[in-house]
Order: C-alpha cells, then sequence, then structure tokens
C-alpha cells in the first residue's frame, strides 16, 4: 500500500476536540501511515501524540501551526518535522501563547459590551491548558445560543470587522518561517486560498514567502475543490514550491472533513515528503 499522509490538523491542545491519542487512533482507522499534529501555537499535544504512535505504527511528524503577520494579514505556517525542544522555537512559541491570552481577554470584554459576560471565564474552565482560539468562543456562543452555528458566530461576532474581532501582530513572517526551518523542519503556507487575498497579493505573498525560506503550500486541504487544486497547483508550480496535503482536521462532529480525506496532489507536482 502506498504511504497515506496528512500533514495537518488539531487537537484539543489547541482548537481540536480529540485528544493526541484519540487522534493517533481515528487516523490509524482511516488508513493514514503518515500524520502530522499542528496545533495552533502550541506543541504540547506532541508527546502524548508520538506514544500512541509508536503504539500503532503511525509515523507521527512534530509539527506546529503558528500565526504570523506580514503586511496586516494574518497567515498560517505550518511547521512539519520540527524539533519542538528547539529553543528559539520554544521562546517564539511562548510570545505568541500570551499574546494569543491577551487578546481572548479583549475579545471577551468586546462581547460583554454586547452583554455576552463570563465567556472567558467558562472557555478557561472548558480548554484547560489549551491555547484558547476563536473557535472556543464560537462555541461558547453557540453553548449559550447566541447564534446557531460556529460560522454564524464568526459572521456576527468573531470574524473580521465584525464587534468582537480584535486585530493582533502575530510572529513576523520571516521569523516564524525561521522558527521553523531553524528548527530542522519544513515551513508550508497553510491554505492558501483561505486569505481573502486577490491574486496579485498572493503572488506577492509567495515570492516574499520563498525568499524567506518558506519551502512548500498546501495545495490540497480537506475542503479543496477541484478548482481550488488547479489554481493552488499552478501556484506550487509558478513559484517553484512544494505541495502539501492536510486536512485540517478539527472534529468528528465536523462530517465535511475527515483525517486522511484528500484528493491526490496533481502529478506534476513534487510533494514536501520528498524532502523528508
Ligand atoms: P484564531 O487562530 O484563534 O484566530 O482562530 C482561528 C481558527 O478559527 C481557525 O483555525 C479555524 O479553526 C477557526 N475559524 C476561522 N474562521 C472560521 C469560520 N468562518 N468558521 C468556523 N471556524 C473558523
Ligand atoms: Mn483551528
Ligand atoms: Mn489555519
Ligand atoms: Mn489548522
Amino acid at each position: 500500500m502506498p504511504e497515506k499522509y496528512d500533514l495537518h490538523c488539531h487537537s484539543l491542545a489547541s482548537d481540536g476536540t480529540l485528544s493526541p491519542t484519540e487522534l493517533i487512533n481515528r487516523a490509524k482507522e482511516h488508513q493514514v501511515s503518515v500524520l502530522s499534529l499542528t496545533d495552533h501555537d502550541t506543541t504540547a499535544g506532541i508527546a502524548e501524540a508520538q506514544q500512541a504512535a509508536n503504539q500503532t505504527g503511525i509515523k507521527l511528524l512534530p509539527g506546529i501551526e503558528l500565526s504570523a503577520s506580514w503586511k496586516n494579514k494574518t497567515l498560517h505556517i505550518i511547521g512539519i518535522n520540527i524539533d519542538p525542544e528547539y529553543s528559539e522555537l520554544k521562546s517564539g512559541i511562548e510570545q505568541l501563547q500570551k499574546k494569543r491570552l491577551q487578546r481572548a481577554e479583549k475579545i471577551a470584554e468586546k462581547l460583554a459590551k454586547k452583554n455576552i459576560t463570563g465567556a472567558l471565564e467558562a472557555i478557561k474552565k472548558t480548554a484547560g491548558k489549551s491555547m484558547i482560539t476563536r473557535t472556543h468562543f464560537a462555541d461558547f456562543l453557540v453553548a449559550n445560543q447566541h447564534v446557531n452555528s460556529q460560522q454564524q458566530a464568526f459572521d456576527h461576532y468573531l470574524g473580521e470587522g465584525k464587534p468582537a474581532f480584535v486585530s493582533i501582530q502575530w510572529a513576523e513572517l520571516e521569523t516564524a518561517i525561521s522558527w521553523i526551518v531553524n528548527s530542522g523542519g519544513i515551513a508550508i503556507l497553510a491554505h492558501p486560498l483561505r486569505y481573502k487575498l486577490t491574486a496579485s497579493w498572493i503572488k506577492r505573498l509567495l515570492g516574499a514567502f520563498k525568499d524567506m525560506g518558506g519551502e512548500a503550500i498546501e495545495v490540497v486541504t480537506g475542503r479543496s475543490t477541484e478548482q481550488d487544486i488547479f489554481i493552488s497547483a499552478k501556484y506550487a508550480r509558478d513559484f517553484d514550491l512544494l505541495g502539501s496535503v492536510g486536512s485540517d482536521f478539527h472534529s468528528p462532529a465536523n462530517v465535511w472533513v475527515e483525517l486522511g480525506r484528500l484528493a491526490p496532489l496533481p502529478a506534476d507536482i513534487t510533494p514536501v515528503w520528498t524532502k523528508l
């Protein structure tokens, strides 16, 4: 059997709903053979995932999804094959974790102004030590019947320009890439079509990303249409970037996205795993 790759997914360490062990077991059920756990701005789930992977025979690549800023835009940079113990990366993500907490406090204040109180306290209780993300706020808003779905929570409160949106300077793109690369990892631009950038902005971004040491882009995600794959593959070709595949799985509750359920990379795109 050929290897089955999924190089982007989340656990309870950030905004996923499965523990690292449950995630690995689910990946096994779906015949994934090489998985990268890429929680938002944390590597806290990797040790447990590695143990479970050893038991199930899955190859786990230590990974992360870093929040980065570039020209006032927020981007997500996946690092695979990183060294979670590398000091520059560790101290970098500590800074991001502080920013996440400060942002969460501000989001809660903005919600309070809309008469939605107690969000942060409730989230801290359920999230425990997990990275607090907007997904947690979305789930809180759904649970307390302020909205009917996660999507509505983003559309009405949490999305850019909405009443509880808080803009944040994450790590500079170049810095985020350097943490990944200097720790021995490969930097991948996550979901390139999800930033609402025009084609000319995406091209500027891809040029800058490559100059800064980025090596790959996600060509196939769990929600890519054929058209998305066609467009992303063209970007990979035009900028001589490797192609990655990752479901961005968060929860079994989202039936549209499953671990390992991914279209194949177009045949002429060099897979990122040739560099491993
Ligand atoms: P954060 O990094 O805390 O700003 O949160 C970003 C996370 O929120 C993403 O990784 C997604 O999981 C989730 N997210 C962003 N936009 C949406 C949306 N429109 N609907 C549902 N989830 C979203
Ligand atoms: Mn997420
Ligand atoms: Mn992302
Ligand atoms: Mn993700």
